[in-house]
């Protein structure tokens, strides 16, 4: 096998990405097939654990506070909810829940050792957690370790040089230092990004080196069609093509071998056939669950049909790594320092991010 390489450059991975199509699918397919096994998909269901009201002004995001999307916003759901979200995703094949929450950034106090009790109750279900509650700092990714997470998540979304057509409440820096917190843990980082918010394949590139040269790799990466959403900024992005799908998961796989590539945002618009050429060309988890936040995804029946045609399985939990201890709050060996993440704002202009705002506000 293989060792992993941590120096791809942009120059490698756009050969590799504008291969001709059944070379690059017939490489991924190789690469995968040396790594995993190819029958196997790990499942995970997410669960918005707090919707909406965000301040940051992700492009994408129906959930940003400035823009106008409807989405119907929650509070902090409480732990025997997410319990039982948890029991209801078990029942249908997931090994894991992600738990997400619209917030910048982890404060500590009470909603955040609501979430610790969550990550606390999962784990005893025997499944893996994961969770993507924005920046944390050492201190929080100590505690949610403790607890028992497996996981966190945080995307890089795209390259740092598009990163900032469409944030522009924080830097791409921000990104790499909570996974940089996390990293100090024993807790996995799952990081990806979206591909079809009007970045260019250079991009798409320069998404994947700063990914598959962190060291170790993310051991998995969501890989997001836009989906866009009415009162973003990037309401009229075209639906990405399952073609460019396909590509990005082919390339994902041969420059992260190890890492999980998960088909993410998006499935809604792709067929069944598009989605047997990712999984062939390499991806191997799915989100599962009619909802993926606040946008739409497959019918969990329809994805174990899918399943039972292309003869997959869901993978077991803590296949990839063993399961993390749970320590109980009473026994816990960190204190909550009340520590903020520092993070820059770039605070630049986003022309479409302003109209989408403006828009809003009328
Ligand atoms: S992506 Fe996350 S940080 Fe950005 S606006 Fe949405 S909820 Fe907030």
């Amino acid at each position: 096998m293989n060792e992993t390489k941590h120096n791809w450059t942009k120059e490698e991975i756009l050969d590799i990405y504008n291969k001709p199509l059944m070379e690059l699918l017939y490489k991924a397919a190789t690469v995968h097939r040396l790594h995993h096994d190819p029958n196997t998909v790990q499942v995970s269901t997410l669960v918005s654990i707090k919707t909406g009201g965000c301040s940051e002004d992700c492009g994408y995001c129906p959930q940003a506070a400035r823009y106008h999307t409807n989405i119907e916003g929650n509070d902090l759901m409480s732990v025997q909810q997410v319990k039982a979200q948890a029991l209801r995703a078990k029942s249908g094949g997931s090994s894991r829940v992600c738990m997400g929450a619209a917030w910048r950034n982890v404060k500590d106090g009470e909603e955040f050792d609501q979430v610790l009790e969550m990550v606390r109750t999962i784990n005893k279900l025997d499944m893996e957690v994961c969770c993507t509650l924005g920046m944390i700092t050492k201190n929080q990714a100590q505690r949610l370790a403790e607890a028992g997470l497996y996981a966190y998540n945080h995307n890089l979304d795209s390259s740092e040089e598009y990163y900032k057509e469409v944030i522009s409440t924080r830097g791409y820096q921000d990104r790499l230092d909570t996974i940089n917190n996390v990293r100090k843990t024993n807790v996995t980082v799952c990081s990806g990004g979206i591909i079809g918010m009007g970045e260019s394949t250079e991009d798409r590139a320069g998404m994947l080196v700063s990914l598959s040269t962190l060291n170790p790799q993310p051991e998995s990466t969501p890989i997001n069609a836009l989906v866009a959403v009415e009162g973003t900024p990037l309401e009229n992005q075209q639906p990405v093509s399952i073609w460019d799908m396909v590509r990005m998961v082919a390339t994902t796989r041969i420059v992260m071998p190890e890492t999980q590539v998960r088909l993410s945002a998006g499935r809604t618009q792709m067929s069944r056939e598009g989605q047997a050429m990712c999984f062939f060309a390499g991806a191997n988890s799915i989100f599962a669950g009619d909802k993926l936040l606040t946008t739409p995804n497959p019918d969990v029946n329809e994805d174990l049909k899918m399943f039972e045609l292309l003869g997959l399985n869901p993978q077991k939990p803590f296949t990839k790594k063993v399961q993390p201890k749970t320590v109980e709050a009473a026994e816990s060996q960190y204190e909550a320092l009340g520590e903020k993440p520092k993070w820059t704002r770039p605070k630049h202009t986003i022309e479409r991010n302003e109209l989408a705002k403006k828009k809003a506000v009328k």
